[in-house]
């Protein structure tokens, strides 16, 4: 661990009433001072500190003011969440295990490659949605992440390169909301967050390079489209209802007709015309990868604007699922050419780390019985969006 994460590590402390700076879009900022009866150009100001400079301390902030710093400091604070280790893979990807308020730990991935840098995000402790190949939905669900937790996700992979000192802050060139949770749960707080991603003063990442990826919860895909324009990843792994109910549960609620209307509905919302929906679909080995499912996907898809990408499975120790052999990944992978589709296959990385897709695990506390309270909660709250 390097010294500005151990010190990042004692800085977070226990949960604190001051409101945390770190989650707060700029919207949100604004919205702050001027309740402070402050000017909302000092939102611009502290925006860039923390997320420009990566200045957690208020004290630094020497354009405000030293009036203002202290009354900030009596009320608010800057707190990205702990680091609690971190591991390099020898394909240079690095996993950091972060732990959160309430006893939980996260996981977040930084996975370099040629000319980018992608980071794969967490949203929730956990997830509720128990995917039958998923470790992280295995654990169960105990909570949303904070919108600081979530972006301070991204601070803390900056800071843990030292690169907010060297002005590198774009070492994160690309953002997936592919860690833990299903992000579309935990609406409100993802939305802020990839608002900051997105923002000049902030990470002023490009829409195109922050990926959100769904199970498939229609209704807030739904109510994304009024919001957001960051791409689309739709988790399908399966080309008809009865397979994907066994594998995606959430199928049950909304079938894959549903879902694809929503995919729809949402790049069709657009500005840019050109963009498509990422379909991903992880390959394991006698129980979708069989040439039939290949081909039925390949009607699924007709006419609908995507790519796919092939995750051959992760294996994990709570699963049965075998990995798919090569040679059945390419043959499913020709099938979907043949058809006209752009097709890639995963490469996994961090391998010798457990980075990989759906290896992340995290800590989750009190499985069962909240994550039944969660998707009781969720489902209500779904059913009143749609
Ligand atoms: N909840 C969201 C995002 C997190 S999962 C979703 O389901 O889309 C990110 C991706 O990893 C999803 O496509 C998911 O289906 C896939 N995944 C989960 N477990 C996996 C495993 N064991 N092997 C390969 N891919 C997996
Ligand atoms: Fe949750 Fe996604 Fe895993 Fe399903 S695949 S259990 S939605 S994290």
């Amino acid at each position: 661990m390097t010294s500005a994460i151990a010190s990042t590590a004692q800085q977070s402390a226990q949960e604190s009433p001051r409101v945390n700076l770190l989650g707060l879009s700029l919207r949100q900022m604004e919205q702050f001072f001027l309740d402070l009866g402050e000017k909302k150009f000092r939102a611009q100001q502290v925006l860039k500190w923390i997320h420009h400079a990566g200045v957690t301390d208020i004290v630094q902030m020497t354009n405000l003011g030293k009036a203002l710093r202290d009354k900030l400091g009596d009320i608010a604070e800057v707190r990205p969440p702990r680091i609690v280790s971190q591991h390099d893979s020898s394909d240079g990807t690095r996993k950091w295990a972060i732990a959160v308020d309430g006893g939980g730990l996260i996981e977040s991935v930084l996975i370099p490659e040629a000319g980018r840098a992608t980071l794969c995000v967490s949203s929730q402790v956990g997830c509720s949605l128990d995917c039958s190949f998923c470790s992280t939905g295995k654990q169960g669900f105990q909570r949303d992440l904070s919108a600081a937790e979530i972006i301070g996700q991204v601070w803390l992979a900056i800071k843990s390169y030292d690169a907010f000192q060297s002005g590198n802050g774009r070492i994160v060139t690309n953002v997936v909301m592919m860690g833990m949770g299903e992000p579309l749960l935990n609406f409100d707080n993802v939305v802020a967050a990839m608002d900051l991603m997105l923002e000049d003063l902030a990470y002023g990442i490009s829409k195109r390079r922050v990926t959100l990826s769904t199970s498939g919860v229609a209704p807030a895909l739904d109510r994304l489209a009024e919001v957001s324009e960051v791409s689309l990843a739709v988790s399908l792994h399966a080309p008809n209802d009865e397979l994907r109910n066994q594998l995606v549960p959430i199928n049950r609620k909304y079938p894959i007709a549903v879902l694809l209307e929503s995919c729809r509905n949402y790049i069709g919302a657009q500005r840019d015309s050109k963009r498509v929906v990422t379909v991903e679909y992880t390959l394991i080995a006698g129980v979708n990868d069989q040439r039939e499912h290949a081909r039925e996907l390949a009607v699924l898809l007709r006419d609908f604007p995507c790519k796919i990408n092939l995750i051959p499975f992760n294996t994990f120790e709570q699963s049965d699922y075998q990995r798919p052999s090569g040679n059945a990944v390419s043959r499913f992978w020709q099938v979907l050419v043949d058809a006209g589709y752009i097709v890639t296959v995963r490469t996994t990385r961090g391998d010798d780390i457990n980075a990989a897709c759906g290896q992340l695990v995290g800590q989750v506390v009190d499985r069962t019985r909240r994550s039944e309270r969660h998707r009781a909660a969720a489902e209500t709250q779904i059913i009143e969006v749609g």
